[in-house]
């Protein structure tokens, strides 16, 4: 199988003490390519992600300010956001959006942050990777009134109805570990109703270890397991799964022009 982790967190401290083996038990469990998520811990520092990305031709990056630090967002942050945009191995703008669950900071702050990064991003013709927690109703009606290009919802956790209302919006719908969890019922409901052409696979890693490594520190070669239960819930071979989720991160991201 030849996969791509749309989303993991290579950078994170849990890492340190062995990030290249990491990287190379990915490319050994067949995972040749990584989205490199950039929020890191939060401006003035975005190139968390770049640092990888210039060091591995197969890791790839995304900036974005996490709403978790939208508090600490300046006038300079986005400056230099769009500055970095431009970059090739940039694919995205992300992971951004709305965490109403933490409330890390304020959700004013939040919205504002979030609707200054989706402006940004309609200007660097990138697609988006969205955080969404406890708050799809503001999610969705920023959306709407913000944003007319492609995207990803990263860690997708709805059921049908959420599922529907992203995909008629153009997004596609990247499923992590929580797929394999037991209580994910309506998780899979969604998972088996998407249309082939808008799935993709992440690790979020560190952290959502699919079973059978629930609880553990998630690495990208995981997202095998996610994979095959995908693969499994749809009723089609791990092998398609991995063509079609590599396919589509090629379409969204490598080959982007939405504009
Ligand atoms: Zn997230
Ligand atoms: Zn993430």
């Amino acid at each position: 199988m030849k996969l791509v982790d749309s989303h993991c967190h290579l950078d994170d401290k849990q890492f340190d003490p062995d990030r290249e083996e990491v990287i190379a038990r990915a490319r050994e469990a067949g995972v040749e390519r990584m989205l490199a998520i950039g929020t890191g811990g939060g401006p003035p520092d975005l190139e968390a992600a770049m640092r990888l990305a210039r060091q591995h031709d197969f890791i790839y990056a995304t900036i974005g300010v996490h709403p978790h630090d939208a508090a600490k967002a300046t006038p300079e942050t986005f400056a230099a956001m769009e500055a970095l945009a431009t970059d090739a191995k940039v694919l995205a703008i992300g992971e951004i959006g709305l965490d109403y669950h933490y409330d890390f900071s304020p959700r004013d702050a939040q919205r504002d942050v979030f609707v200054a990064q989706l402006k940004l991003a309609g200007r660097a013709g990138k697609p988006i990777v969205i955080h969404t927690r406890e708050a799809w109703a503001d999610t969705l009606l920023l959306l709407r009134a913000h944003w007319s290009g492609g995207g990803i919802i990263h860690c997708f956790s709805g059921g049908p109805a959420e599922a529907r209302q992203a995909l008629d919006l153009g997004f596609h719908l990247s499923f992590g570990g929580v797929l394999t969890f037991p209580k994910a019922e309506a998780l899979r409901e969604a998972a088996c109703l998407a249309p082939e052409d808008r799935l993709l696979v992440e690790t979020d890693a560190p952290y959502l270890a699919p079973v059978p490594k629930r609880g553990k520190r998630n690495e990208p070669a995981f997202v095998v397991e996610t994979a095959r239960r995908l693969a499994a819930v749809r009723g089609v071979a791990p092998e398609h799964i991995a063509e079609v989720t590599t396919a589509n991160f090629e379409r969204l991201l490598l080959n982007c022009n939405f504009q």
